[in-house]
């Protein structure tokens, strides 16, 4: 915390967001930014310009421009120079029915809520729209994705997501919930949210008693390395698992920050002791400005198989490469094949089984 801010003014969420870092004059006051993120800072003002909470700047390490928090909001010139990168590798914009409505399978939607964030990740997959007006919802682009999850009798299950949905004050959440839960066809709401990682003081009490009153509801957060996992985090998942929401992580693989055995095993184990399930780790999609964080994907299935058989089973993630046509799950082959009537396996230690397989 630093001087002259008190505890209340700190922990407040309001306070937070108005005291977001926003120039590379204000980032000073917390690290010694390198000429590559003061030139990238300028280079990016008007592309994806950068903010940061002063909660999760307080995490950075002032002297390493690697700090692995750094490196998820700070921007570098590397941002610059991506051939490969699309604006939007998953078209969600053509699998769009009605305005920030995505359905990529036949039952449920992400529905894209809002276009803030409380800070904004370097590798964000909705670039295109996080912070920008465009991609804002009015009252009115609300009420028509309820007209058409109304409609649509299939979707049973709603992820409300953006940005982040809990950048909405309480009641207009709620009144997107309670609209939800009018839909008889819909079974369960989920929030997709980073607030417990970049801004914990947003999950107030008063948020989670609003919550505790529309169940099911669930939530999925987006932790990406150990550093985050912070008593103020933690407390914040506490405050919603206490309010009967079962809380996942969803962690992005990041090349230089969480893309080592040890680092993923520290997160995932991390997240246990806090009951949150690590639920999804996605392989960096082929996104604008992201060349530098991307890792291939062998390697990233080295590293999930690695942890196999060497850590409590539910702190194991799957890791997923999301495609235009929905998730696909990237994992080692344990199932070798057949010989005769056995099936062959592989088990974690690297050796194989011999299973007569059932007639
Ligand atoms: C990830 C995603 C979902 C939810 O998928 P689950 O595998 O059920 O968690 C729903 N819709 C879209 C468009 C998604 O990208
Ligand atoms: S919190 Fe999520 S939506 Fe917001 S900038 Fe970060 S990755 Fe993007």
């Amino acid at each position: 915390m630093p001087v002259g801010v008190s505890a209340a003014q700190w922990t407040d969420w309001a306070w937070q967001m108005q005291h977001r870092i926003r120039t590379a004059e204000q980032l000073s006051r917390w690290v010694r930014p390198t000429e590559d993120e003061v030139r990238a800072i300028a280079l990016l003002a008007d592309r994806f310009h950068f903010v940061i909470t002063p909660y999760y700047a307080s995490l950075m390490d002032p002297d390493d421009p690697d700090c692995p928090i750094r490196r998820q909001v700070v921007p570098r010139t590397a941002e610059l120079n991506d051939p490969a990168g699309l604006a939007d590798p998953l078209r969600e914009v053509d699998h769009s029915p009605v305005k920030n409505v995505i359905r990529a399978y036949p039952d449920r939607i992400a529905f894209c809520v809002n276009n803030e964030c409380a800070l904004y990740c370097r590798f964000c997959l909705r670039k295109r729209m996080v912070g920008d007006e465009e991609w804002a919802m009015k009252k009115r682009e609300l009420e028509q994705g309820l007209e058409w999850i109304r409609s649509t009798p299939e979707i049973r299950d709603v992820l409300l997501t953006g940005g982040d949905p809990l950048i909405f004050s309480d009641d207009r959440l709620e009144w997107l919930i309670a609209q939800l839960r009018g839909i008889p066809h819909v079974e369960i709401v989920r929030l997709g949210t980073r607030l417990p990682v970049t801004l914990p003081f947003r999950v107030t009490p008063g948020l989670c008693r609003m919550l505790r009153r529309y169940h099911p509801i669930w939530v999925n957060t987006h932790f990406n390395h150990p550093k985050e996992l912070t008593q103020e985090a933690a407390k914040a998942c506490d405050r919603l698992l206490r309010a009967g929401v079962p809380v996942g992580n969803q962690s992005v693989l990041l090349r230089g920050i969480n893309d080592d055995v040890d680092t993923m095993k520290r997160l995932c184990e991390g997240l246990v002791r806090m009951r949150v399930r690590p639920y999804y780790v996605y392989q960096a999609q082929l996104l604008e400005g992201t060349a530098h964080f991307r890792v291939q994907i062998e390697r990233g299935v080295e590293i999930f198989r690695a942890l196999r058989g060497r850590t409590s089973g539910f702190a194991i993630p799957l890791y997923v490469l999301d495609t235009p046509r929905g998730k696909v799950p990237l994992l080692h082959p344990y199932l070798r094949g057949r010989e005769g009537e056995d099936v062959v396996v592989e088990t974690y230690e690297g050796g194989l089984w011999r299973e007569p397989n059932p007639q």
